[in-house]
């Protein structure tokens, strides 16, 4: 955009000399025109240069993404072109849908309900079935994040306070007193968490993407109070991809501030640069998915107070860590409500806070920032509604299980599996950094560790761990791996087997660190080459139809492919 500026300005004063001919011009074409028809053909005009203008630069997205995007239609629709891509899709696709029907064991797919409902010991039977197909056992602390707890105890509580509240609903807090008493209860010991005071507030939502929407929905809707068109967040390029989703749901534009390369934090100092009239946001993470750092919210704080533009801080991963790791004997930069600026943070309980899948809370400074995810409709037949999250009826039972999970713990449970993660990652991080081939990325400021290579292609090791019953996490730009620690990880040996095991495979791939790279690497290695990311979309857009396919195999002896790698 600012090229686009600078190239319109030097346009401009090469064109200087003629200006002074195009006023004569001017003058001597509109000697012969009536007041009225100057008059018409000036507002004809300035409507034309205004939709130009809007064209240029008040779009939700920048002009250079859609001029390319413009461009790669125009050359996916060539006829040629579109027959090639047609044959690698339906490879692709192909590909994909074998895996997981080889994942499924063959075993025949259910279309229709059964005819005649099934009793409860027959549905166990079925359900046993389901879960022998499961080959990965995360459990013994072989899959990056994903399974944060695990514990039979555990599971035992929180299905025990799901039952008890199977058949609540937030939606009717006349009908649910329980159930409205434990959100607001659930919300509030995460305030004081993260040092709210009174004023401080929030909800609970289905997950840390939804807490992240509202927050980008609350602050985009003040933004269009004051008139502005397509309200801007700016956040870390590192940044949770929700923030992409929100923007794209909510016609947000996202500029994306680069990080440092050494310390992989946002770079505040260009994020002030990118600070401008349609600022409804800014963003820093704590910490962040990829790497795991902590990005320099003080310093972000600061920008919003000094602008004015409200902060939110991403403490999904963390939410469940952060707060405790000073109790628990580690350093910890302030990321939560004591960092002036700092207006909302979104934590989830479904990850280290162990409750099950499906809640997380969105905390707010005051209830005014909350006002703006708030949705009524004062005028719908079925009545005034109202409902303060993305949801309309809500599972009541998931808030009971969460708040089950919460109490079980307690301060004293938190800070102890916190110090047991930190310890563990720092113990981990450590050790791979001491491994020929491979290094760590940034600082693992908190429970996620990143390593990349100079050697050889880092996926490569990935898939050797793949082959040894691991599931790491793969990364791009720059192509890395990680492993996001969980309780399962801190297990006596556990880290120790996975140190070893890397060891192994690094030292096997050092022997002959050029060989070529197939399964997940050459996947991720051939989808950061494409230069039209709609390409990528596409291809992913197969994975997710393959998810919901319900054709038996054709034949299922084709041989076995994995597919993990795509979140
Ligand atoms: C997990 C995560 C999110 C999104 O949470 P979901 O529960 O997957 O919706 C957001 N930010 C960070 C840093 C995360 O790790």
């Amino acid at each position: 955009m600012e090229d686009v500026q600078r190239i319109a300005k030097d346009v401009v004063e090469t064109v200087a000399p003629y200006l002074e001919d195009v006023r004569v011009k001017v003058n001597t074409s509109c000697s012969q025109l009536e007041g009225w028809q100057i008059i018409a053909y000036t507002f004809g005009l300035t409507l034309i240069l205004v939709s130009i203008y809007n064209f240029l630069f008040d779009e939700e997205k920048s002009l250079k993404a859609r001029v390319k995007k413009s461009f790669f239609k125009f050359v996916k629709n060539l006829p040629i072109v579109k027959g090639m891509i047609q044959k690698e899709v339906d490879k692709n696709a192909k590909g994909v849908q074998e895996s997981f029907q080889n994942a499924t064991g063959g075993m025949p797919y259910v279309v229709q309900l059964p005819k005649k409902g099934m009793s409860e010991q027959q549905i166990m039977k079925e359900l046993d079935k389901y879960q022998a197909m499961v080959e990965i056992d995360w459990s013994k602390g072989n899959v990056s994040g994903a399974v944060y707890n695990g514990s039979n105890e555990l599971t035992e509580i929180i299905t025990k306070a799901y039952k008890k509240f199977a058949w609540t609903n937030p939606l009717h807090p006349d009908l649910f007193p329980d159930i409205r008493k434990m959100e607001a209860e659930v919300v509030r010991m995460c305030c004081t968490m993260f040092n709210g005071d009174d004023n401080s507030c929030g909800t609970v939502t289905s997950g840390g993407t939804e807490s992240i929407l509202l927050a980008c929905l609350a602050y985009r809707n003040m933004a269009k109070e004051r008139g502005i068109r397509y309200p801007e967040i700016i956040a870390p390029i590192t940044v949770h991809a929700a923030f992409d989703k929100a923007a794209d749901f909510f016609h947000m534009k996202l500029t994306h501030i680069p990080v440092d390369p050494k310390t992989c934090k946002v770079d505040v100092n260009k994020m002030r640069r990118a600070i401008n009239k349609n600022t409804c946001m800014l963003v820093g993470s704590a910490p962040q998915f990829p790497h795991g750092s902590i990005d320099n919210l003080e310093a972000i704080g600061a920008l919003g107070v000094r602008y004015n533009v409200p902060v939110h801080t991403d403490c999904c991963l963390g939410g469940f860590l952060v707060p405790f790791m000073e109790k628990a004997g580690f350093d910890v930069p302030i990321v939560d409500f004591r960092v002036p600026g700092v207006t909302s943070i979104s934590a989830d309980t479904h990850k280290y806070g162990f409750a099950p899948k499906g809640s997380s809370v969105i905390l707010y400074r005051n209830t005014e920032y909350r006002r703006g995810q708030f949705f009524v409709q004062p005028d719908w037949p079925g009545g005034i509604y109202a409902s303060p999250t993305l949801a309309g009826n809500r599972a009541g039972a998931i808030i009971a299980s969460c708040w089950a999970s919460m109490m079980h713990f307690g301060e004293d449970g938190y800070v102890e599996t916190t110090r047991k993660i930190i310890e563990t990652t720092r113990y981990i991080a450590d050790k791979l950094s001491k491994i020929e081939g491979i290094y760590v990325l940034g600082k693992p400021d908190v429970s996620v560790v990143a390593i990349a290579s100079n050697d050889f292609n880092i996926f490569r090791l990935s898939d050797a761990m793949n082959g040894l019953g691991y599931s790491l996490s793969a990364l791009q730009f720059p192509s890395s791996i990680h492993l996001c620690v969980t309780l399962l990880h801190t297990k006596p040996g556990a880290a120790d087997t996975f140190l070893n095991n890397v060891r192994t495979c690094a030292a096997k791939i050092m022997k002959d660190p050029n060989a070529k790279c197939g399964g997940i690497g050459a996947i991720y290695g051939m989808s950061q080459s494409i230069p039209d990311r709609s390409m990528v979309s596409q291809i992913v857009g197969l994975f997710l139809d393959a998810c919901y396919n319900t054709k038996d195999p054709e034949d299922s002896d084709k041989k076995v492919q994995k597919t993990n790698g795509v979140h």
